[in-house]
């Protein structure tokens, strides 16, 4: 690498929730910038004001908080490019514009959208595949390349609305090279003259983006493969500008794919398929239509930045489970992948398990026992966070998230008003009975209501009453909780304590078939 100092920027446009695509991207240029001791802006690019869209500026900066993905320079603190918002930067791009202009490198175009719609028609008729404005057709446009200077003039003056289009030259070949895919060469005659500039006096994404990337020293560019077509048209803009000379290094990320591998990961694929692409919640403001987001859905955040680095980059090693710190040591550039990244929501689900089992009991129960309150009510306050650690510790493992630890253990809580029917019907036997009411008495006269102790007496119990323990150990566990499976049922039974499990088997025998 070069001795520039690296500064790196995520931009994107506040044209609804930050998708976790995006979310990846601001990641790299995150452990990218703090494995170089650089920098990394974030940078709002809103100058197309037809898509903004309310909320999603706050979005983003929630979202990247969230995560940890936080920006040195930026939207959020500001900093010595500020203002770090294109709308905000809005009367810096006409001089550039004007500069291209004046080099004979764009050019001011009137068409109106008659105009471009009866060229497009007209291409097409000619059976031009991709109908542009382009090298060819611009000559049979309204432009200051086919109108006289003083007609152009003229327009300008009168304050007819225009654009200014870059001119693309008609024979070339634009090389750059990309840090993931190598060299890439496009030819001139796929491009398009695009608009970089217009009569209201705002910049066009392309304009908006190198001139900020140009001011703000920008070394590498890191962004999605989406923006791969772009990239010859900038080069360009470097180019005529004159900054070839620290034009920054691009860097395009492969594209998140679907679980099955067909068509980039899209808004609408997560809530159809049943697992989040969005990092929280979001509902759109003008359609009303919910997004849902993995914060809400009980990620870790820690769980989330794993899975997201892993989703295109990989060290080259076995690992799969990095802190942030250690993906900063890992990560580089060149080991992302040039193919599409599938994403697997059971992956995702794992990834947060490994963290959940990661978390102290202590930390678990403070999460857990807001569920519990909003369960239980006022008579949640009789449980200590104590107590609720000890489950905690019981039901973890069994778990992906926290919000499953109600379903798991609530009989920890409330003794459980149903119970796995076909384990009774399976297990039962003329002696059942019998053996639970003596087993009731010896319990509640043991003194040592430990576990050990609990299931030495248990299956010394059952075996002097000449049955099998394994066969009414099944019992036992649906009639304390309810359920065929779930935590080491001697702990269990330790910690639900004397009285309450005591209770549990008289009220069940009552209960059961004579
Ligand atoms: N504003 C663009 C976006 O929304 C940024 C592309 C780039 O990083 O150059 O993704």
């Amino acid at each position: 690498m070069s001795d520039r100092q690296v500064r790196v920027r995520f931009a994107p446009s506040p044209t609804g929730a930050l998708h976790i695509g995006g979310v990846r991207t601001a990641l790299y240029n995150y452990l990218f910038a703090k494995k170089h001791n650089g920098t990394f802006i974030l940078r709002i690019e809103d100058t197309d004001q037809t898509r903004f869209v309310p909320g999603a500026e706050q979005y983003i900066a929630d979202a990247l908080a969230w995560l940890g993905i936080s920006a040195d320079e930026g939207v959020v603190n500001g900093g010595p490019h500020a203002p770090y918002r294109q709308s905000e930067r809005k009367l810096m791009y006409r001089e550039f514009a004007q500069r291209l202009v004046d080099s004979g490198n764009a050019y001011y175009a009137f068409d109106t959208t008659e105009e471009l719609e009866a060229m497009r028609k007209r291409l097409e008729a000619a059976k031009v595949a991709a109908p542009q404005y382009n090298a060819i057709s611009r000559s049979s446009m309204k432009n200051s390349l086919t109108l006289s200077e003083d007609e152009t003039k003229r327009k300008l003056e009168a304050g007819e609305p225009y654009v200014v289009r870059i001119k693309i030259p008609r024979n070339e070949e634009v090389r750059f090279h990309d840090i993931i895919r190598g060299w890439v060469v496009v030819h001139t005659s796929s491009l398009d003259d695009k608009v970089l500039f217009k009569s209201d006096g705002m910049p066009t994404y392309h304009l908006a983006n190198v001139v900020d990337d140009f001011l703000m020293n920008i070394s590498h560019v890191i962004r999605g493969e989406e923006w791969l077509p772009s990239a010859p048209l900038h080069v360009l803009l470097y180019r005529y500008l004159g900054w070839e000379n620290v034009m920054p290094q691009f860097a395009h990320l492969p594209l998140l794919l679907r679980p099955d591998g067909n068509g980039k990961l899209s808004k609408r694929d997560g809530d159809r398929l049943g697992f989040p692409v969005f990092p929280l919640d979001w509902q759109d403001p003008v359609s009303g239509e919910w997004s849902s987001g993995y914060r809400e859905g009980g990620y870790f955040p820690d769980a989330v930045i794993n899975l997201l680095a892993l989703l295109g980059w990989h060290p080259g090693d076995n690992r799969e489970l990095f802190t942030k710190e250690e993906l900063v040591e890992a990560f580089s550039l060149e080991k992302v992948h040039k193919s599409g990244a599938k994403f697997d929501p059971d992956k995702a689900r794992w990834f947060n398990q490994q963290y959940l089992r990661m978390r102290t009991n202590a930390e678990l129960a403070m999460l857990f026992k807001v569920d519990i309150d909003k369960k239980l009510g006022s008579s949640a306050n009789k449980w200590t966070i104590e107590y609720i650690e000890k489950v905690c510790h019981l039901i973890k493992e069994k778990a992906h998230f926290v919000k499953e630890f109600w379903d798991i253990g609530s009989f920890f809580f409330i003794a459980p008003d149903k119970c796995d029917e076909s384990v009774i019907q399976k297990r039962w036997k003329d002696t059942v009975p019998g053996f639970f009411a003596k087993t009731v008495d010896i319990f509640a006269s043991l003194s040592d209501f430990t576990a050990h102790n609990v299931e030495a007496t248990f299956k010394k119990t059952a075996e002097e009453s000449g049955i099998q323990p394994g066969s009414v150990m099944q019992l036992l566990r649906v009639i304390l909780t309810g359920m065929s499976a779930g935590p080491a049922l001697f702990e269990t039974i330790e910690l639900l304590g004397k009285d309450e499990v005591v209770n549990r088997i008289k009220k069940a025998t009552e209960m059961l078939p004579k």
